[in-house]
């Protein structure tokens, strides 16, 4: 444990990057715990890495959001360059992703999405460009469900108004085209990012072909990685269309409804015995984006970029040391009008996270300083030649309003980068009136799964084709499944006219899946009769190959369907032959 600043006390390391170490801290005067990001000592001599780090400090400085890790102090002591920082506990999203098999949920890829796209958005709003968005600097709060992330590390940040434009940007496969083909750094750059973060969430690859991506994912993926910056959407508009879904995953503790239906599926079954949960209220219908003209063909994914005939030249000057991780890249000055707007008055910072006393100097005053290696002199009774100097955060400027689109974030300026102006293509998620289709396949573990789902409703049946099994009923709507059984199963995910993708959970297990579309005779039957005195009810998924998975009940007891006679509708149980099997049809309604 050793001391920082006068206030802080430095614990053990808890994470390390190719610019900085950090380690845990608390303050002297008790208070949450933070983290302290260090500067790495071999590089404190390096002039332009001291001045990114500043301008992490000064990017962090003008942001109070929710979902970007929050800054507390600067302490420059001697050779010493410290963040001192929100502790987020937890890991970064790339531990949370090998922790997770590689890839996640649609229901947690589109609540990081929607959360990181949001706190894009604020940094957008105030003339910052993150530029190095990837796994290792978002943050995920320990234990969280569904997961709350901050996104940190703003170390190679661009801040837009600034004089100096000298960008250190950028992660192979996470950095826009056009910043490797030396362009400007715009706010299109990590829309780009975040849609890598997207494929990357979901496939566990952060390459390949984002339509490919389910529900709403794919069209927001591919707009995201439009070649051309110009056409990506707005980090402001992708946060707003997400968060429509984000706030409809449910945490998977959560247990679902439990409202009987009413109106079971097979006739002379017992109510109670398919007593069915059904699903939150309706959601909102999407707004975004609104219909677009028709746009030229937009080259294949990964096709070699063009970058826009506009273009400064370029200023040589070479990447810096500190970010092996990173590929050199430049940017000329911005173009003075037009482009981008001045970014608008600082936020409130929140009172708790300004400390006292402290010396407040000029940012400017104190940049200079620092990157011109000079002591900065602080409050008298300092330790000489170990002098320490905090700055606080800066007093409160005229507070912005709150965009109603998205909670806790302010409101764009009047006028947004030139992004916002372009339509986007529309989404090829359907709505809720008209998708009828059937999807079946293999879950991971668990047996197989049917969904059928009709201009908004869905029916789910899952088996193993000998004693697990459960029905599921609920909607389809807006690119989102959601669907609830006996004894708490449930079904949460994403779907599109041709596929379906999410999690399962079905006897206390969840289980990841993705389905395709499947045509007649395939799809979900069931059948219920008697024989003898024994209750019999059959339920069977049949597959495109004909194959037919399927469990029958005797008197509630599981076991191997026996095969279904698709023709007659009929099934042989103890040699007598039971008729009249109906069919879960999207197209005539039968079942649902
Ligand atoms: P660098 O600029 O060197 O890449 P980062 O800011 O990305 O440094 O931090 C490196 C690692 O330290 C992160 O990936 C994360 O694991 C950990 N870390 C950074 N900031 C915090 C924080 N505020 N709370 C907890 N862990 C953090
Ligand atoms: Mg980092």
């Amino acid at each position: 444990m050793e001391p920082l600043g006068r206030e802080y006390l430095l614990h053990e390391e808890i994470g390390r990057g190719a610019m900085a170490m950090v380690r845990r801290a608390t303050s002297r005067h008790g208070g949450p715990p933070l983290a302290a990001k260090l500067l790495r000592p071999e590089l404190a001599g390096d002039r332009r890495v001291r001045e990114l780090f500043l301008r992490e400090e000064a990017a962090l400085r003008a942001l109070d959001h929710p979902a970007v890790v929050r800054l507390r102090d600067l302490i420059v002591e001697g050779g010493t360059l410290a963040l001192v920082m929100e502790f987020v506990d937890g890991p970064n999203l790339r531990r949370y992703l090998t922790m997770r098999g590689g890839r996640l949920t649609p229901g947690e890829v589109v609540t990081i999405a929607a959360q990181t796209a949001a706190a894009l958005a604020a940094a957008h709003e105030r003339g910052i460009v993150h530029l190095d968005l990837k796994p290792e600097n978002i943050l995920v709060r320990q234990g969280s469900t569904p997961p709350d992330i901050r996104v940190s590390d703003f170390g190679v940040a661009v801040l837009l108004n600034d004089t100096d434009h000298i960008a250190y940007g950028g992660t192979p496969g996470y950095t826009a085209p056009e910043i490797f083909q030396g362009g400007q750094p715009t706010p299109a750059a990590d829309v780009w990012s975040l849609g890598v973060l997207l494929l990357e969430m979901t496939t566990g690859h952060p390459a390949g072909d984002p339509s490919t991506l389910p529900g709403p994912l794919g069209p927001v993926a591919r707009d995201c990685l439009a070649a051309d910056p110009r056409h990506r959407p707005p980090a402001r508009r992708v946060a707003a269309y997400l968060q429509q879904f984000a706030s409809a995953v449910r945490p998977s503790s959560a247990p679902p409804a439990a409202v009987p239906d009413p109106t079971p599926f097979g006739g002379d079954v017992e109510p109670t015995t398919l007593a069915l949960g059904f699903p939150p209220p309706e959601l909102p219908q999407p707004t975004f984006p609104p219909p677009a003209p028709p746009q030229p063909p937009r080259p294949a994914f990964g096709a070699h970029y063009q970058p826009p005939a506009r273009r400064s030249g370029p200023r040589s000057v070479p990447p810096s040391p500190a970010r092996r991780d990173t590929i050199g890249s430049w940017a000329g000055q911005m173009p003075d009008s037009g482009a981008h707007q001045p970014p608008p008055a600082r936020p409130r910072r929140k009172a708790r996270w300004r400390t006292g006393p402290l010396v407040t100097l000029g940012l400017g005053a104190l940049a200079a300083a620092v990157v011109a290696g000079v002591t900065v002199s602080a409050a008298a009774g300092e330790r000489a030649g170990n002098l320490v100097t905090q700055v606080s955060m800066p007093p409160p400027v005229s507070p912005v309003e709150a965009d109603p689109s998205v909670s806790g974030s302010p409101r764009a300026p009047a006028t947004l980068p030139p992004t916002s102006d372009v339509a986007l293509p529309p989404l090829n998620t359907p709505s809720a009136e008209r998708l009828r289709v059937t999807m079946a396949g293999k879950v991971d573990d668990a047996g197989t799964l049917a969904i059928s789902i009709r201009d908004g409703a869905a029916i789910a049946y899952v088996c193993d084709g000998d004693r697990l099994e459960s029905w599921l009923k609920g909607t389809a709507k807006n690119g989102l499944l959601n669907l609830t059984g006996k004894n708490n199963t449930r079904i949460t995910g994403l779907f599109d006219a041709t596929r379906a993708a999410g999690e399962i959970t079905v006897e206390g297990r969840t289980h990841r899946f993705e389905i395709g579309v499947v045509r007649k005779p395939s799809g979900l039957y069931r059948l219920a009769s008697r024989v003898g005195t024994a209750k019999v009810n059959g339920s069977w998924i049949v597959l495109p190959d004909g194959r037919q998975v399927g469990v029958l009940l005797r008197d509630e007891q599981p076991g191997p369907a026996p095969t279904l006679d698709l023709t007659n509708r009929s099934a042989v149980v103890d040699g007598q032959v039971l008729t009249g099997a109906t069919t879960i049809d999207v197209d005539t309604g039968e079942g649902f």
